[in-house]
């Protein structure tokens, strides 16, 4: 067969096999697995037996229970790698999901309970539908597709269903990246159907708080209201967000740095005159400001404003900060997924920057280059939100770009 032969097949044999691989995701959702606390208890082994069902060769990767308990969690860190094994050890390609949930907050706003799995209105429904039980299982399908269409790829084909990317990642895909595990040519990531990303702007956890002096509110005079002074630090922290606003980014997605001030907390009573108060500042920044530039920014703000008000006394601690990583944006890999993705009827998409974060970072790390793609759409699909769903013909539409682009860049035997 040819190339475009083997395509044809592979394409009927995913919509064949489509509705198995949607109550795979069904059967994923009904073993909740959010994190924080990150069990993986259940969904882990389900997970390997079901991939293993499909014909990958599955397995479990455990992170170090001493890293583990460094980090101060309950449960073991559980990962699957799932194997498409090629013709020759040559190339080899890793597709990138994850374990691990965010939590339901409400379950009473749901329409659909979010633990059913339910389908319903050609979607299918709960949290993970989309991130990243549904897409776990549209990768597990354009896998499992190739390998029953009787199709010998050239390299391996990886699965990398990780734990703890909704935390960061560190101890999942972090790990297993510094194990070699995750090494290739390429690695698609985890994303949207309706737009591609080829890197993550950088981001800022900062946290300022204002120092005065407490007294009895009969005396107030005698005692410095930190509660008070925070004015002059929101002051500043906005003068920092107008400045960076001055500076768009070359990327429309990442528009500009920003500056949310997310959570203030000072004073213990109405009768003492407060010492200290707290806000937390969450920055998403964009590529072309570095971390280091937009803390420097805030200092010289934060400094204007003590000169001005000789009572303003503040400290501000860095509670974490990340660089933007960065993949090729015209990269064979993003090529031929658009290639792909137009061979099989639909529109390419925007390829930009994010604004998120994802494990992406610990494959560009090791130079390998990465798009982020998958199915469910923006905004439709509602990650980490209420009513999360992915609909079952982006489900399929995915699963079919991403097997054609496995065939072009692995090649086939
Ligand atoms: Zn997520």
């Amino acid at each position: 067969m040819d190339v475009d032969e083997v395509v044809t097949v592979v394409s009927a044999e995913i919509e064949k096999r489509s509705p198995e691989f949607l109550e795979f995701a069904a059967d994923m959702i009904k073993v909740p697995s959010f994190n924080p606390p990150g069990n993986y208890e259940k969904i882990a082994p389900l997970v390997v037996e079901r991939l293993a069902s499909f014909g990958l060769q599955a397995k479990e990767i455990i992170t170090p229970p001493e890293l583990v308990a460094q980090a101060g969690f309950e449960f073991p860190r559980r990962n699957v790698l799932a194997t498409l094994p090629g013709a020759s050890p040559k190339n080899k390609a890793v597709l990138m999901v994850h374990l691990d949930t965010v939590p339901v907050e409400d379950e009473s706003l749901w329409e659909h309970e979010p633990f059913s799995g339910k389908f319903d209105d050609g979607r299918l429904w709960g949290r993970g539908a989309c991130d990243c039980k549904g897409r776990l299982a549209c990768f597990a399908l354009a896998l499992g597709a190739i390998k029953s269409a009787g199709v010998v790829l050239q390299g391996d084909a990886v699965l990398a269903a990780t734990a703890d990317e909704e935390i960061g990642g560190e101890l999942g895909a972090g790990y297993l990246a510094a194990q070699g595990e995750l090494d290739c040519d390429f690695c698609i990531v985890e994303g949207f159907i309706n737009q591609m990303f080829h890197g993550y702007g950088g981001s800022l956890s900062a946290q300022i708080t204002t120092i005065g002096k407490s007294a009895h509110t009969a005396v107030p005079w005698r005692g410095v209201n930190a509660i008070e002074k925070m004015q002059e630090v929101l002051r500043a922290v906005g003068q920092a967000q107008i400045e960076l606003e001055s500076r768009p980014s070359v990327d429309k997605e990442m528009r500009f740095s920003t500056l949310n001030i997310g959570t203030i907390s000072g004073g213990s009573k109405s009768t003492i005159v407060p010492d200290r108060c707290a806000i937390e500042i969450d920055g998403r920044l964009a590529t072309e400001d570095h971390p280091d530039f937009v803390i420097e920014l805030l200092r010289k703000k934060l400094s204007k404003a003590s000169l001005d008000n000789p009572d303003l006394i503040f400290e501000m601690e860095i509670n974490k900060k990340e660089e933007a990583y960065v993949s090729d944006p015209d990269s064979d890999l993003v090529n031929c997924l658009q290639e792909s993705i137009r061979l099989i009827g639909m529109p390419t998409v925007p390829v930009t920057m994010s604004r998120g974060g994802s494990d992406m970072k610990y494959m560009i790390a090791r130079g390998i280059p990465c798009v982020a793609y998958g199915p469910g759409h923006r905004p439709n699909s509602n990650i980490h939100g209420v009513n999360e769903n992915i609909a079952l013909a982006d489900f399929v539409n995915c699963a079919k770009a991403t097997a054609v682009t496995l065939i072009n860049l692995l090649g086939i035997t």
